[in-house]
Formats: structure tokens, C-alpha cells, sequence
């Protein structure tokens, strides 16, 4: 990898090693690497991510840095400390296990710090705040890595979480990315688009991770140029989770059955009426079509009209024609 010359990056990318360090081979980083093993997080796990442990006690990463002769103006506008009123530096990171968020050229730019202890007194995740090279818009975890290996997998998987990002790649995949806990941004799509047009969203399948899902198709389809896969994994279950449950096989068949956005709101759709009930069942139909009518391509609406049609036991030439309505209506 060749020199960084930003100091800002300088900085984040020794933290990350401080933090590497501290959490691999010393004493106060074995509350981090036993959570990182209940985790399920194996040694080549933590050295691929560069996850860390930022150590209970204060400052230690302020003392190291200094040690180092940067320049406290430098350190404030690295994101790493906080600063009090009267200008005093102190560790933003404190007991947390440290995942390293890059840039395009896999530079360390921030931290998302995940707290180890179960109660929800503190926040789940801290990120570090937006700095001179660290915009979250237009960060994704693990996004110069996955980048590789979408020539052999062709494809990008978006998960949620840092976790599922994780355990994708102990599954064997190592084309997973994830968002900064923000939601989805038109800059990130942009992003992808340039490295492939296949890409296939895997939230948590919990109501906001399907409901976000939606969110996300909307948004690559309004951007376009997409060939997009919808994953809804069963029990509210999210990929990390899934997967510690029912096993790396089983999950790579989830992904191998992803829907089509067109499936997806169908069936999202369906759920949403009672279809034993006539009145809300022409509803449904009425509603399906609407969204069969927003397709460009022929074979596609053809393909889901038939569908439709067998379900709910409707002619098809019967919702040809309140199709061809809509589509009249979005030229
Ligand atoms: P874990 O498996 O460690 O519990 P998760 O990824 O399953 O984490 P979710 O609650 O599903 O956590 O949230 C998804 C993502 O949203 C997280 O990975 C993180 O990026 C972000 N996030 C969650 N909680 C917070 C928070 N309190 N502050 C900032 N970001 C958060
Ligand atoms: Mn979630
Ligand atoms: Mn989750
Ligand atoms: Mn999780």
C-alpha cells in the first residue's frame, strides 16, 4: 500500500493499529477479544476487518499518539477525541470493540465502536463524527475489499450491520458492504454503480430491515441501471444471526433464492390486505398492477401480470386493462 500523506488519515490509520494491537496482545484488551470471541470472531477474522478493542482506561490512545509527536491541533480534527471547553483532548472510544471504516483506497477514515455489555445504557454503536476525510454519505464498510471480489462473485451484497458484513465473509463471501448505520444514500449508489450493476440487498429480516429494504429498492430503481436481489431472511433473523443458526450452506441459498424487486413488492403488497375479503382482494389487484405498470421491460410485466393472474385467479386479459390504463397514465 503506498504512503498516506493526509495527517488526518495518518492518524486514524495509527489508532487502527493501536487499537489492533491492544486488542490481539494485551491485557487490556481481553474484555474486546473475549467479546470477540463470543462473537464467533476467529483470529483471521480480526486480522482481515482490523477490528480493535478501545481499552477502558482513558487516554491511552491520546498518550500513544503523543508519544508519536502529533500535534494536538491535528489529533482534535481526527474524530478520535472529544474536546472539552477549555480545548482538553480526551479518548472518544472508550471499552468498545473497534471496527475501522475505509476509504475507497482502504484507509483508515473513522471508527464505529460497538459496546461490549448487553445493557442499553450507552449507544450500541458509536461512529466517529464527520471529519475533513470522513463523510458517512459516502463511506461503506468493507468497500475496497468487496470491490475485489466482485469479479469472482459478480456481485455486491448490502447488508446493515458491520456484524453481517462479518459474517458473510466467514460464509465465504467476500462481496458484502454495509451502510453507516445511516440510511441508504444516493452517493453510495453512485458508488456501487460504478464497480457493478448486480447488487443484492440483505437487511435484517426484522420489520425495520424489511421496511429499509424497500426503502433501498425504491432508491436503486429511481437511480437505475440495476439488476437488484432482494433477500428477506426468516424469524427477524439478521445475516449474522442467521447464520449462526442455521449454518454458511444454508445462508448462501437464501442468497441464491433473492427476489426480484418486482416479487418483493408483490408479495410486501399481499401482506398488506386481506385477501379472502373481495373488496380489499381488488384492492390488492388494483395496486399490483399499478406497480407491474412501472416496469419497462415487456417480457417483465408480461411475466408478472401471468403471475398474478394464476394466484388470485383473475383473467389476465382483465388486468391488461387497467394496466394499460396505468401505463397511459406515466407517459
Ligand atoms: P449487533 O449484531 O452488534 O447487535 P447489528 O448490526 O445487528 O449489531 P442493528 O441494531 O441491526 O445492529 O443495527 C444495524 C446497524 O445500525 C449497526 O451495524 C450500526 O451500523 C447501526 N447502529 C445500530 N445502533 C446504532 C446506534 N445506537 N448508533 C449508531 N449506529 C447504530
Ligand atoms: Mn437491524
Ligand atoms: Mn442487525
Ligand atoms: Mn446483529
Amino acid at each position: 500500500k503506498p504512503k498516506f500523506s493526509n495527517i488526518l488519515i495518518k492518524i486514524n490509520e495509527e489508532a487502527a493499529d493501536f487499537y489492533h494491537k491492544v486488542l490481539v496482545s494485551t491485557n487490556a484488551g481481553r474484555p474486546g477479544y473475549n467479546y470477540a470471541k463470543q462473537r464467533g470472531l476467529n483470529d483471521e477474522i480480526i486480522a482481515h476487518f482490523r477490528i480493535g478493542y478501545a481499552p477502558k482506561q482513558n487516554n491511552l490512545l491520546l498518550t500513544y499518539l503523543r508519544d508519536q509527536k502529533f500535534k494536538d491541533e491535528d489529533l482534535a480534527e481526527s474524530g478520535l477525541f472529544v474536546q472539552s471547553q477549555s480545548g482538553e483532548l480526551f479518548d472518544r472510544f472508550r471499552d468498545r470493540l473497534m471496527f475501522p471504516l475505509t476509504d475507497e483506497g482502504d484507509y483508515v477514515v473513522g471508527f464505529s465502536g460497538r459496546r461490549l455489555s448487553p445493557y442499553k445504557t450507552e449507544a450500541k454503536y458509536i461512529n466517529s463524527p464527520e471529519t475533513k476525510i470522513f463523510t458517512k454519505s459516502k463511506t461503506l464498510f468493507h468497500f475496497a475489499e468487496a470491490k475485489k471480489a466482485v469479479r469472482s462473485e459478480k456481485h455486491l451484497i448490502l447488508y446493515e450491520g458491520y456484524m453481517d458484513v462479518i459474517a458473510a465473509y466467514k460464509a465465504g463471501i467476500k462481496s458484502g458492504i454495509a451502510s453507516m448505520g445511516t440510511s441508504l444514500t444516493d452517493q453510495q449508489i453512485y458508488m456501487l454503480r460504478r464497480i457493478t450493476k448486480n447488487i443484492i440487498i440483505n437487511y435484517d429480516g426484522d420489520d425495520p430491515g424489511i421496511h429499509a429494504e424497500e426503502r433501498a429498492a425504491r432508491m436503486f430503481n429511481n437511480i437505475g441501471g440495476f439488476n437488484l436481489g432482494i433477500v428477506v431472511l426468516p424469524e427477524k433473523l439478521d445475516p449474522d444471526e442467521y447464520v449462526k443458526k442455521y449454518g454458511w450452506e444454508k445462508y448462501q441459498e437464501e442468497v441464491k433464492g433473492a427476489l426480484t424487486p418486482t416479487d418483493f413488492f408483490l408479495k410486501r403488497l399481499a401482506q398488506k390486505y386481506n385477501l379472502a375479503n373481495d373488496r380489499e382482494k381488488l384492492a390488492y389487484l388494483d395496486e399490483a398492477v399499478k406497480e407491474i405498470a412501472q416496469l419497462s421491460n415487456p417480457v417483465e410485466q408480461d411475466l408478472y401480470l401471468d403471475k398474478i393472474s394464476q394466484q388470485q385467479g383473475v383473467s389476465k386479459d382483465s388486468l391488461k386493462v387497467n394496466f394499460t390504463k396505468y401505463r397511459r397514465q406515466q407517459n
